[in-house]
């Protein structure tokens, strides 16, 4: 490899991000070190900024500027429901819908016993203490996936004895594909179809 070692360890940086192999990191690279300065400048205050000022509400986990997000803090919102999702990108994916009005609850992952991901290291226990009596419905909308059912699973069973309704979303996003790969239309009809379990 004819690169310098600056561009190299750039190139080595990219690669970790998720989806881009070293092909693709090489060509950001090669892209970055030709583009003008101020771009470049203006790129990464924009990924120091944002990793700075963002972290999880302190009510959901979904990422949030302030220490409630603004879903949360919204008088808007649905309060009888909570949407439980994986990531933050998923709450991305159902508000782009327009169709719900509750609040979400984010995970920060699924249950993956291959990845020695237990219950215990997602949000589940903060999802419990959030079942106040306002809540009437938990709507399980992770992935169809073998760990998004896995999860769905799990939390349906430790809510059962609270009184709480729990739904899972209808099938339709093809199974083990995540809610942001899918239509607008599809994930409303997901959550239109939810089943009581
Ligand atoms: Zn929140």
């Amino acid at each position: 490899m004819a690169y310098s070692q600056s561009l190299n360890e750039l190139v080595a940086a990219l690669s970790k991000l998720p989806g881009i192999g070293r092909k693709s990191a090489q060509r950001i690279a090669y892209h970055l070190v030709t583009s003008d300065e101020e771009y470049v400048k203006n790129l990464s205050d924009a990924i120091l900024n944002a990793k700075e000022k963002t972290h999880y509400c302190s009510v959901c986990n979904d990422m949030t500027e302030d220490e409630i997000c603004p879903i949360c803090a919204s008088d808007k919102r649905d309060r009888s429901l909570i949407c439980v999702v994986a990531e933050p990108k998923d709450v991305v994916a159902i508000e782009k819908t327009k169709e719900y009005k509750g609040l979400y609850h984010v995970l920060g992952g699924l249950i993956s016993p291959m990845d020695g991901i237990g219950p215990n290291d997602i949000s589940i226990s903060k999802l419990i203490g959030r079942l106040n009596g306002e809540v009437k419905e938990v709507i399980l909308a992770t992935s169809l996936s073998v760990e998004g059912e896995t999860t769905a699973m799990y939390i349906a069973r430790m809510i059962a004895p609270l009184g709480v309704a729990t739904s899972r979303i209808a099938k339709g996003i093809p199974a083990g594909s995540e809610l942001e790969y899918a239509d607008e239309a599809t994930i409303a009809n997901a959550l239109e179809g939810r089943r009581k379990i």
